[in-house]
């Protein structure tokens, strides 16, 4: 995956880059989302997903962002009350859809920078606030570069609540961080794919549990669009319920091969922790992690540099180099190195000896 011709100097975190392999498998002519041929790829796909997302139980493609299906899980799997466990922009992106849906939403704040605590998650649910339909966890909060524990949380919310779904997020960790989805006992879990994955923005995976399709099934009005039982009705089929992104299924079908069979999970999740100690350690003469360092990402760095964050990134640019922006309250204090994806060890340190000519003192 290091072809010197084929350099990634774009470290936003999401989209991220492209290989030029996996933009030329979208080119491809188009086949009918009825034909055996898609039928093939599409079961191929579905068993990648399963050893990707480490479940036995529905693996599941919709044609659309990864906020579709946050919006998807709640209309499903939540006939009223939700906790929301947040400590950044997207872990607060919930609230905001759960409210939108009105929906009666608690909230349990780490606050920026922090991950969710286990212990405090525990006290919040045996604290006699009522019974929660489902709780939400942001595995990799991308605004501020800090990975929660989703194993413990959802052990927490299993342990004291069998009933309450967990609902993660996945966006920016499937692909960089490990996710277990039967082995943490999750109900719904979702990523779209312009992340870790890698490809072009346009399609969500996600995995969903017996128990979150027994929910759907109990709610009357899941919508159409979204209704994960259609999804799961078409998929047993070999299919999904309107026409897809097809050029995206090309291109999953190829990198999800190339993910689990040629680079193998084990060593993309290393190359992602050799990416966050180099992001850290290359930085830390002139920046400072704007997060808690012991839980900082394998996928995104948010640095509060020394030198004024906009500065870094315009002469970044003006040396062809693409940083990601500091994110919502965050904006103008921080910059954010993505370092997900097909991003090989040998560009992010190529980038980062640029970076330290440009931000060094
Ligand atoms: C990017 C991101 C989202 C939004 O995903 P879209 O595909 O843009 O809808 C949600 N959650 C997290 C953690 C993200 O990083």
């Amino acid at each position: 995956m290091s072809n010197p011709t084929e350099r990634a100097t774009y470290f936003v975190p999401g989209p991220t880059w492209v290989r030029p392999a996996i933009l030329n498998e979208m080119t491809r002519p188009m086949i009918g989302h009825r034909s055996s041929e898609f039928k093939d790829l599409f079961v191929r796909v579905i068993a990648n997903l399963k050893t990707l997302f480490g479940t036995t139980q529905d693996t599941l493609v919709a044609t659309c962002s990864g906020t579709a299906i946050l919006e998807a899980a709640l209309i499903n799997c939540v006939p009223r009350r939700l906790l929301v466990t947040t400590c950044g922009a997207f872990s607060e992106r919930w609230r905001a859809i759960g409210e939108s849906l009105g929906l009666e939403v608690d909230q349990l704040n780490a606050g920026w920078g922090n991950a969710v605590e286990p212990a405090a998650l525990a006290d919040h649910l045996t604290s006699r606030r009522g019974h929660y339909d489902a709780v939400t966890i942001t595995h990799n909060e991308t605004s501020t570069g800090v990975t929660n524990d989703v194993a413990s949380l959802a052990r927490v919310v299993r342990e004291r609540s069998p009933d309450t779904l967990v609902l993660v997020d996945a966006v920016s960790s499937l692909g960089g961080i490990p996710v277990r989805f039967d082995e943490w006992g999750l109900d719904v879990c979702l990523a779209s794919v312009q992340k870790g994955i890698a490809l072009p923005p346009g399609i969500t995976l996600f995995a969903v549990s017996a128990q979150a399709l027994a929910r759907a099934a109990k709610k009357p009005y899941r919508g159409t669009y979204f209704d994960f039982l259609n999804y799961k009705k078409h998929a047993d089929d070999g299919s999904v319920p309107s026409t897809p992104s097809i050029p995206h299924f090309y291109a999953l079908d190829r990198q999800l091969d190339d993910i689990i069979n040629v680079e193998t999970l084990d060593a993309r999740f290393l190359r992602h922790e050799a990416m966050r100690e180099a992001t850290i350690r290359r930085t830390a003469s002139y920046a400072t992690l704007a997060s808690d360092a012991a839980h900082a990402s394998a996928t995104v760095s948010a640095l509060l540099p020394n030198l004024p964050a906009e500065q870094i990134r315009d002469r970044m640019k003006a040396r062809g180099f693409t940083l990601g922006g500091g994110y919502g309250k965050w904006k103008n204090t921080t910059f954010r190195i993505g370092h997900m994806g097909d991003i090989s060890l040998d560009d992010l340190n190529a980038m980062l000896d640029v970076l330290s000519e440009v931000a060094g003192t």
